[in-house]
């Protein structure tokens, strides 16, 4: 968790979504004659809303508001996380679901998209108010959720804890039933599978390492000696701090809620985890430098790691990024404009729905495992995620430079279809990430039709 979104665009974030895949449709193309097939995949299947009374300790009964959007269920049933978090609105939810749909397309899963949250400060709930809260939202979706319909998972504030809740009451509701594949994330004594956990940061390791090895950065090779910042300490964060740091990179930044620490020849992540879970920051280290909150995206480094929440780069700040490299481990951590500011500057984004889809590539491990009544091992569960976070890295790496070499054939098809809009923008890799992910919905809903 990191300090309140900075969002001096003025737009809220299924707008964000929306300029993103505006960016990559037209680098799809149309198949077996589906044309108006891509817009309609933009729109969210349905959206749920749900009014959730709940005891807090003290018998005053509270009132909060949950969400769940099935984007897309083109290519299998919904999946995605549950978030307990202020800013939980249906603006939010529509655009983390969209994305949903799009990593696991990019990954090669075969679900769709989806999303949940609680508009709640999740700080101030005791456990067992989070236990009620969890239970009364879990009954309230009623059949909207299902191991064959919608998935749920962890994302912000909830963990293997939450889901544990979720499925015990899910199971209440439907006795005699198989009901382990309905949500994902669970305590490995209840059919979870362990490296879930570390699963989304380390995806992004590899996402990385393999980008490094395939030459993306000029002058560097492997993340041995490179200087990395992250933002947010929370699980992608702290995770990505361990993994990076024990390849041989220095950790050089670091930052949470309350601000940001910086040491010039490196920190060490697990002394910095144990100062936090004993003070509840990560500020205060002996020998460290102070950062304001944000300051932790400007710092001298060659990675930064946006591992908190969305639109955290900004035009404001974009301009002071001193990496070379940003890996997306947040959802939605980059505005369109700080996008474009990043890549004017030839500072390359490994966006989102690539970098940070490890989570829901090791949730298919375990739904698919909870359904075969199998338990994989962890050695298993890691190459796997190796393999498709490599092939998921090459195809987007492939997929920009082939747009790079036809961008005449683009342009013109573009100014032909659009005379009167502007330049259509240069593929960087998020637009290239989006363009494989619709592509592929577009051929699943070509196969498929349009019923009736
Ligand atoms: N909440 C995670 C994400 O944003 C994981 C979702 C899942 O495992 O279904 O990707």
């Amino acid at each position: 968790m990191t300090a309140a979104p900075v969002l001096d665009e003025d737009r809220d974030l299924h707008q964000i979504a929306k300029i993103q895949f505006d960016r990559a449709a037209p680098y799809t193309e149309v198949v077996d004659g589906w044309r108006g097939m891509a817009q309609w995949l933009f729109q969210p299947e349905r959206i749920v809303e749900v009014v959730l009374p709940v005891r807090a300790d003290d018998g005053y009964v509270h009132i909060y508001r949950g969400y769940r959007v099935l984007h897309s269920s083109v290519r299998g049933p919904g999946k995605g996380g549950i978030r307990f978090h202020p800013d939980a609105g249906p603006a939010e939810v529509k655009a983390l679901a969209t994305w949903m749909t799009w990593k696991c397309a990019l990954l090669d899963v075969p679900f769709g998209g989806a999303k949940g949250g609680v508009a709640c400060n999740p700080q101030l709930l005791s456990k067992g108010e989070k236990e009620r809260l969890t239970r009364r939202f879990t009954a309230a979706l009623g059949e909207a959720i299902g191991p064959h319909t919608d998935i749920p998972a962890p994302d912000l504030y909830t963990d293997s804890q939450t889901m544990a809740w979720m499925y015990d009451t899910y199971s209440m509701m439907h006795p005699g039933e198989a009901n382990l594949p309905i949500v994902t994330g669970k305590p490995v004594s209840l059919g979870g599978v362990t490296g879930r956990a570390s699963a989304t940061a380390q995806g992004g390791f590899y996402v990385t390492e393999h980008y490094l090895e395939m030459g993306g950065l000029p002058g560097i090779s492997s993340l041995e000696g490179a200087r990395v910042a992250i933002q947010g300490f929370g699980n992608a964060g702290r995770y990505a701090a361990n993994l990076f740091h024990e390849a041989g990179a220095l950790i050089v930044g670091l930052s949470d809620s309350q601000g940001g620490i910086y040491h010039e020849t490196g920190l060490d992540p697990g002394l910095v985890g144990r100062h936090k879970d004993l003070t509840g920051s990560v500020i205060g280290i002996e020998d460290t430098v102070a950062l304001p909150p944000m300051g932790v995206l400007e710092v001298d480094c060659d990675i930064l790691i946006p591992a908190a929440i969305e639109t955290q780069l900004t035009a404001e700040n974009a301009p002071r990024v001193q990496a070379a490299l940003v890996v997306e481990l947040a959802n939605g951590p980059t505005t369109p404009e700080a996008d474009d500011i990043l890549t004017s500057r030839s500072i390359r984004v490994l966006p989102d729905i690539l970098a940070n889809a490890g989570g829901v590539v090791v949730s298919y491990f375990e739904w698919a495992q909870n359904i075969e009544n199998q338990q994989w091992d962890d050695a298993k569960v890691a190459s796997e995620l190796r393999r498709r976070m490599r092939r998921a890295t090459e195809r987007v790496v492939a997929r920009r430079a082939a747009l790079i070499d036809g961008i005449e054939m683009y342009r013109s098809r573009w100014h032909e279809m659009r005379p009167n809009y502007p330049e259509l923008p240069l593929p960087n890799l998020r637009t290239a990430a989006t363009a494989v992910a619709v592509q592929t919905c577009r051929e699943a809903a070509a196969q498929r039709g349009v019923w009736p």
